[in-house]
């Protein structure tokens, strides 16, 4: 087993109301030279987990972090105009607890965290800011909803 101190949120940035199911997403991630889908889970709109990778396999999801980390993707994170917006349902919130506490049973000593929150620190203080965010993905403070 490899080893594993990083679990990375991600939103697949799919419109409220539109749905993107683990078939599209295997689609478009083999389009971009990805063996299979890049996440190791994929939660969809009505809760519904997907072990889309083994986690033994490393995952292509947060460039520089693959190796040590696990990816999780819930569908949506955009509005009916295509701007961020943290579009979890109820069943996805229950479902991506589910799946941490899971993860975090048995790699304890793991961060969770938005896949926003490994952009650089370019004012070197010690905090990822809004300001310094490389992409908005998983449009949800991940630290403070948990
Ligand atoms: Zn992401």
């Amino acid at each position: 087993m490899r080893k594993i101190d990083l679990i990375v949120i991600h939103c697949s940035a799919t419109r409220e109301g539109n749905s993107y199911t683990a078939h599209d997403l295997e689609r478009d991630h083999r389009l971009r030279g990805f063996s299979g889908i890049g996440y190791h889970y994929y939660i969809r709109i009505n809760g519904e987990i997907i072990n889309t990778r083994p986690i033994e396999k490393m995952g292509a999801h947060a460039k520089g972090y693959n190796q040590h980390s696990i990816g999780i993707c819930y569908e949506g994170g955009l509005d009916t105009y295509g701007k961020p917006k943290d579009t979890r349902t109820a069943p996805q919130k229950h479902s991506l607890q589910v799946v941490i506490s899971e993860l975090l049973a048995r790699f304890a000593q793991c961060r969770v965290c938005g896949h926003r929150d490994l952009s650089p620190d370019l004012n070197g203080n010690g905090e990822i800011e809004e300001k310094e965010w490389v992409k908005v993905c998983p449009c949800f403070e991940v630290q403070r909803s948990r």
